[in-house]
């Protein structure tokens, strides 16, 4: 079923699409969560773009279902979303990364600060004891609050309630990063910019796949990248799979990049730090 290192099982509706196996499957996932060992963070290097160096990570979330075998995140995310499990999923989530990168400190494994990278989902906005949670979390590991940088859609912020507008500010407050995930392909209102205070814009593949050709792609980059730097945030290109990409986003002066260019995303055993180490 496991069709290579790295890929999915073919899961698609031909397999599980009535509402019973839906349910099923939310069942599975449950258990899964509280069992651990199935879901599995695979982690994606992010390197500065002008060293070449590493200079983080960018968790993503795996299932190694003990029949389908794994089962990729936009499978099982929705079902997650719809049934309230990605909350105990993120917090999980957040709880394996956090304990990871504090051993890779430990153990030498990491020398210089790199940031961690989540993603979250915005169930979590109506979530007040978030901030709380994940200051012990933090606090419990020892790493400095700003390697923690929490990626949120930019879809995820149409009709965001005041609450989630208070989560965010709190987390701010305590140092922890924000960054805007797939930025220009959701409802792009520049206002959402400037009213949570991000930290990081992560521009979306679309933008990418084609900026070494494509005029308005450029475009586009270019514009971020000024924008980005005029409001004091990073950037983060998303997606970069070739090399002729890589030279197009250095020279529009894209400070960081990430994609299979660089590494895919694998667990924390099968990461290749000689690798790595040289990014
Ligand atoms: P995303 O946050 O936009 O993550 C980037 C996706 O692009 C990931 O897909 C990643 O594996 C893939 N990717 C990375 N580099 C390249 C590349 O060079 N080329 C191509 N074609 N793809 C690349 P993945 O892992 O399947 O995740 C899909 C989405 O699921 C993520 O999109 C994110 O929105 C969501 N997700 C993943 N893990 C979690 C999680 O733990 N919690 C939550 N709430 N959402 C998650
Ligand atoms: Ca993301
Ligand atoms: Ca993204
Ligand atoms: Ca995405």
């Amino acid at each position: 079923k496991q069709n290579g290192r790295h890929g999915y099982t073919l899961f698609n509706h031909a397999l599980r699409c009535n509402q019973a196996d839906q349910l099923a499957l939310e069942a599975e996932l449950r258990h899964a969560l509280s069992n651990g060992g199935e879901l599995v963070p695979y982690y994606q290097a992010i390197v500065d773009s002008h060293s070449g160096r590493l200079a983080g990570f960018e968790t993503l979330v795996r299932w190694h279902h003990p029949e389908l075998g794994m089962i990729a995140p936009g499978v099982f995310l929705p079902m997650a979303e719809e049934s309230g499990l990605i909350l105990k999923l993120d917090r999980y989530m957040i709880e394996r990364a956090c304990a990871q990168l504090a051993q890779w400190y430990a153990d030498g494994t990491i020398t210089h600060e790199v940031c961690l990278h989540i993603n979250l989902s915005s169930a979590h906005f109506h979530d007040t004891k978030l901030v709380d949670w994940m200051l012990r979390l933090i606090q419990q590991h020892q790493l400095p609050p700003g390697t923690l940088h929490l990626e949120v859609t930019e879809s995820a912020l149409i009709d965001v309630p005041d609450v989630a507008i208070e989560v965010m500010r709190q987390l701010k407050t305590h140092g922890i990063c924000l960054a805007l995930d797939d930025f220009g392909t959701g409802y792009s209102a520049l206002s959402y910019l400037h009213r949570y205070h991000f930290d990081v814009l992560k521009i979306d593949q679309a933008f990418v796949r084609e900026v070494h050709c494509q005029e308005e792609s450029i475009a586009i980059v270019r514009a971020i990248v000024a924008l980005a730097e005029a409001l004091g945030m990073d950037v983060v290109a998303e997606g970069v799979e070739t090399e002729v990409q890589v030279r197009a986003l250095r020279e529009l002066g894209c400070p960081r990049l990430q994609g299979y260019y660089f590494a895919r995303p694998a667990p924390a055993a099968e990461l290749d730090w000689l690798r790595l180490a040289g990014m």
